[in-house]
């Protein structure tokens, strides 16, 4: 093939435009020079992006900044009405939807239960008519909107949005892209939800300095994700991070994978709550009984948290044997991935400080080269619509990587 030099500059063209806008959004309200600056374009090349973006009312002047001597440079930011974008978690029992303007910004979030997930089409039905309602109370122009990213917990195939299998939704091959496309004006993404919450992680600001994420998202199931300077690391079929279906116990119990022993089936907010059931039911003395009225079926992981932070010895034990699950195959992932930053999320982190340490404990037992690393562990933001947002960045990063915004 002959080297066509002139769909090479226009590609180069097309790059730098790209850069620009990405750090009106990233970096922005920001002036010419800081641009040019930032993204390594000279001032000529960024004032002519700008212009064909002010043309196409893209972005907006905010006036001349106000500090300092000399000329003040004007400051540009995206006009936050031009477009809009959402995001969507479909969780266990929940759904949360935020809508995000132009520039990023969240300009609402809404949660609602959606019931049970049988039948299928039918709760993906009812899924679809919550995102297209909410959108419209808000008198959003169904054209304005990019379209939608939506995350989905269990192993998603990258190209077609397929729900492979989710165990927490007792779900396998199921179209969920294709079917919240089928009947929605704009395009649809599906992505996995911890690859959706380890996304929004690397968009918190004071973490610019790390390379690489390793995000675990502790809920009633488990799951990780890897993010690699700013992109998400997926795999060969986009289903990497399945740390929760690794196995840590061979004599431990059934997983809903089918396999025997897996993280999820040892540590996860389901098998918290199952091994403070069989407490409750052989009649153990814990305080456990009393916070779920002497009646096992009530009992749920909060309440296994509320008693271990009172110290109750039988809740003590299961959160103490869980974190060190967690910190172990952490451990493992480290010894594998070499992160700079581990980063811990979901709604079982949001159960006191204790629990976080004891897993730090048990992942510095097992990590090989200790001294060797410099090795961030933290817990994530304690967002309920992390996720949400975290699946309507999936979404925006993925048009840009296709160069499909409309600039
Ligand atoms: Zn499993």
């Amino acid at each position: 093939m002959p080297y066509d030099k002139k769909l090479n500059q226009s590609q180069i063209a097309q790059t730098n435009k790209y850069n620009v806008f990405r750090c009106l959004i990233r970096e922005g309200p920001i002036n010419r020079a800081a641009i040019a600056k930032r993204m390594d374009l000279s001032i000529p090349t960024v004032m002519a992006i700008v212009d064909d973006l002010f043309k196409k009312k893209i972005v907006r002047s905010m006036g001349k900044g106000e500090f300092g001597v000399g000329k003040q440079p004007e400051i540009l930011e995206i006009e936050p009405g031009r477009f809009f974008y959402i995001g969507a978690d479909i969780g266990r029992g929940t759904i949360r939807i935020v809508v995000n303007n132009a520039a990023g910004g969240q300009i609402a979030c809404m949660q609602e239960p959606t019931g049970d997930p049988f039948p299928e089409r039918e709760f993906i039905g009812h899924v679809q008519k919550l995102i297209l309602q909410f959108v419209e109370q808000h008198h959003i122009d169904a054209a304005c909107i990019l379209g939608a990213g939506i995350a989905m917990p269990g192993l998603i195939e990258r190209e077609t949005g397929k729900v492979i299998i989710a165990p927490d939704f007792g779900w396998k091959d199921i179209p969920l892209q294709d079917w919240l496309q089928e009947g929605t004006p704009y395009p649809v993404l599906v992505k996995n939800s911890t690859q959706a919450l380890a996304v929004n992680e690397s968009y918190i600001p004071g973490v610019d300095d790390v390379h690489t994420t390793f995000c675990v998202n502790l809920g009633y199931g488990i799951g990780a994700a890897i993010i690699t300077g700013e992109e998400l690391y997926d795999g060969a079929g986009g289903i990497s991070g399945e740390l929760g279906h690794c196995v840590v116990d061979r004599d431990g119990p059934l997983c809903k994978c089918g396999n025997i022993g897996c993280l999820e089936s040892v540590a996860s907010g389901e098998a918290i709550t199952r091994q403070a059931q069989t407490i409750i039911a052989h009649h153990g003395s814990s305080m456990m009984t009393e916070l779920c009225g002497g009646n096992a079926a009530n009992i749920d992981a909060r309440m296994v948290f509320d008693a271990a932070n009172a110290g109750d010895g039988p809740a003590l034990k299961i959160i103490n044997t869980a974190a060190m699950y967690i910190g172990m195959a952490i451990s493992m992932a480290v010894n594998i991935v070499d992160p700079d930053r581990v980063v811990i999320c979901g709604g079982l982190i949001r159960n006191g400080p204790y629990f976080f340490e004891q897993i730090k404990a048990g992942m510095e037992e097992h990590l090989v080269a200790k001294s060797n690393r410099t090795l961030i562990l933290s817990a994530g933001v304690n967002d309920e619509y992390s996720t949400a947002k975290g699946a309507s960045r999936v979404f925006i990063n993925t048009l840009w990587a296709q160069r499909a915004l409309p600039i």
